[in-house]
């Protein structure tokens, strides 16, 4: 909700979004863009969701009367389906200063940013308003732990025309105290603690390698999320993370040969221990089964 009453509230119907192939807004919204402001996205193509200035240089649109109007550029720290690799912060203020250039708003999904920030050491300030964003916003759920909630941040004005938006939506909560609790909680006790995560992340990366080193390269896990490749087995994810699921392991199939194993605040040490020998069996067990499944 906030990436779309960020949407609703810098666009207009007709506008343009650049953003990356693989972001959530463009994936797992339903659209949201097209469907309730009535824009579109321009997408770029990136495996790790990470683009540079002239990338979005290349997609402005040019100020004829045919064009669409390009209004909008939306980052996503850490990309998600990218594999939760981190946005350099020279990157992030290459596109806002790009954006701004060109008259254009910089949005920041920055549902995992305090993973950006604990892995990086770089506050979130300094990668969102002081990077040049005009707006970006966080969630309480995912690493942070906390039930429900996220919040949506920019200037005053923006945040006074965001209100209205989230009540059209239907987001108006006279309940949200409790929620905002355990956002709050989260924050003073969850944050710092997200370095376990990317640890153990990494950990599960290299015992995965070390079952196949065609299944990821652990130098690519910066945070908490693994992205595993059985296109090397010429095994279909879904055959794989079924064999898991049998044995207690749950993996989410995010593509034909793409899995993704996530840590968070609920997965320990020997979890994670656990999680590499039961992948392992399950290498084993589908040895002799079919490639793929349907859907
Ligand atoms: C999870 C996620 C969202 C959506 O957040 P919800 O809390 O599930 O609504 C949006 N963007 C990114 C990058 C995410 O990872």
């Amino acid at each position: 909700m906030c990436n779309q009453i960020a949407i609703l509230t810098h666009c207009t119907a007709g506008d343009e979004i650049i953003c990356a192939a693989n972001s959530h807004i463009i994936n797992t919204e339903g659209a949201g863009a097209a469907a309730l402001a009535g824009a579109a996205v321009r997408p770029i193509a990136s495996p790790d969701g990470i683009f540079s200035g002239s990338d979005v240089e290349a997609l402005i649109r040019p100020p004829v009367r045919s064009a669409p109007r390009t209004r909008m550029v939306s980052v996503e720290q850490t990309c998600n389906f990218g594999g939760g690799r981190i946005w350099p912060l020279n990157k992030l203020e290459e596109v806002a200063r790009t954006a701004h250039h060109n008259r254009l708003v910089a949005h920041m999904d920055g549902a995992r940013l305090l993973n950006a920030v604990v892995a990086s050491g770089i506050s979130a300030r300094q990668q969102t308003s002081q990077a040049g964003f005009d707006s970006a916003w966080l969630d309480f759920s995912k690493g942070l732990g906390a039930p429900v909630g996220a919040v949506l941040c920019g200037s005053r004005d923006f945040i006074e025309a965001a209100w209205r938006w989230k009540y059209r939506l239907g987001g108006g909560m006279r309940q949200a105290g409790i929620i905002a609790a355990a956002g709050l909680y989260a924050l003073d006790h969850h944050v710092e603690r997200l370095a376990e995560d990317h640890r153990r992340a990494k950990a599960l990366a290299s015992g995965l390698a070390s079952l196949h080193a065609g299944l990821l390269d652990p130098a690519r896990v910066e945070t908490n999320i693994v992205t595993i490749d059985t296109t090397a087995l010429g095994i279909e994810a879904a055959v794989i993370a079924g064999a898991c699921a049998q044995r207690g392991l749950r993996l989410s199939v995010i593509g034909p040969y793409t899995a993704r194993a996530v840590a968070h605040l609920d997965i320990s040490d020997e979890d994670i221990a656990k999680a590499i020998t039961i992948f392992g069996e399950a290498l084993h067990a589908t040895d002799n089964a079919p490639r793929s499944v349907r859907y």
